[in-house]
């Protein structure tokens, strides 16, 4: 089906779009990689009387370091995230959760920002942002902020973004010390949507004890969740498999998964449970071997 007609606007420049973004409000929709907007406009579920394409706006893609932190630009897409060397080395949960995303053309045409304001609930990267306590830096005319992931996601495809603000920057953490990552993700065919993705990040001391924890669900409810009871039961605890299994077990309170046609409520609890086991025990043997090559 063809989308209804709708006003290309393309902006040569942030301050150009932002200014557009104010004039136009609701009735504008920013069009980054166009692999979730365009498929939504042609089965009519989105509208927008003028389409704001930022894609060739100057000084929105990059990966860098700064101050303890990885900055990243809004249009990076999904492939330059899997392949960044940085990450490679200062946080590997960013890229090997790009690594999960679609395929190859995915990956190549969406960016980070689409996928965060668009915010679908079985979407990869929102189970990243939570383990990693990300922050999501938000643009206007009336200036920037921060935005923290756990205040980000409000719901399915809503977020904390409002109509005139473009979402520029992700931060992340960068990784120091004998740390491990791993994202999980459940699926039936190879470029699925997660039924279940677990992201995991867990850093351990040179006594073996688990000093940090972060762990972040997709596909079990309106939003990315932040498994926090799964978290403090890592914390203080010895790096074992016993303490994962222990942990692991708390992965599915507090979800009330959806049922539909792929998955069970049931089965998606069930499924939380085993795959932040094993999320949790890939980052751990990461982990393990970063102490070993050290000591
Ligand atoms: C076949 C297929 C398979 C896929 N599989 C997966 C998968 O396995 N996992 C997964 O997570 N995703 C998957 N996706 C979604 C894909 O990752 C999209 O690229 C991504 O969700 C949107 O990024 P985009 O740059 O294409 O955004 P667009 O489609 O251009 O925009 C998406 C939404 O975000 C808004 N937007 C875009 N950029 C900004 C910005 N900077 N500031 C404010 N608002 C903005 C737009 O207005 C729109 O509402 C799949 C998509 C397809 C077509």
């Amino acid at each position: 089906m063809y989308p209804p007609r709708f006003s290309l606007i393309v902006p040569s420049t942030l301050d150009e779009a932002l200014e557009i973004l104010s004039k136009y409000g609701e009735n504008a929709k920013v069009l980054a990689g166009g692999h979730s907007l365009i498929p939504l406009m042609k089965l009519r579920l989105a509208s927008p009387k003028y389409i704001v394409y930022i894609g060739k706006l100057q000084g929105l893609s990059y990966i860098r370091e700064e101050a303890g932190r990885i900055h990243i630009g809004a249009l990076t897409t999904h492939a330059t995230i899997e392949s960044s060397d940085l990450l490679a080395k200062r946080n590997p949960l960013l890229s090997e959760t790009a690594s999960r995303i679609g395929d190859l053309q995915v990956r190549n045409m969406g960016t980070i920002g689409g996928s965060l304001a668009h915010a679908d609930p079985a979407a990869d990267y929102p189970a990243a942002m939570m383990a990693l306590n990300a922050e999501i830096v938000a643009k206007s005319i009336r200036g920037e902020r921060v935005i923290k992931a756990s205040d980000f996601f409000k719901g399915p495809f809503t977020t904390a973004l409002r109509s005139d603000e473009l979402l520029v920057e992700v931060r992340i953490p960068a990784l120091n010390g004998f740390f491990g990552t791993a994202y999980e993700k459940l699926v039936f065919r190879a470029m699925d949507f997660a039924i279940v993705g677990v992201a995991a990040m867990l850093e351990i001391d040179k006594t073996g004890t688990i000093v940090k924890a972060g762990v972040g669900l997709t596909g079990v409810g309106s939003t990315a969740v932040r498994a926090k009871g799964v978290e403090e039961e890592l914390i203080g605890k010895p790096a074992s498999i016993d303490t994962i299994v222990k942990a692991s077990a708390r992965a599915s309170e507090n979800l009330n998964p959806p049922s539909d046609i792929r998955a069970s409520s049931e089965y998606r609890r069930a499924m939380a449970v085993v795959m932040t086991r094993r999320a949790l025990s890939r980052a751990l043997e990461a982990a393990k071997a970063r102490m070993k090559g050290q000591g």
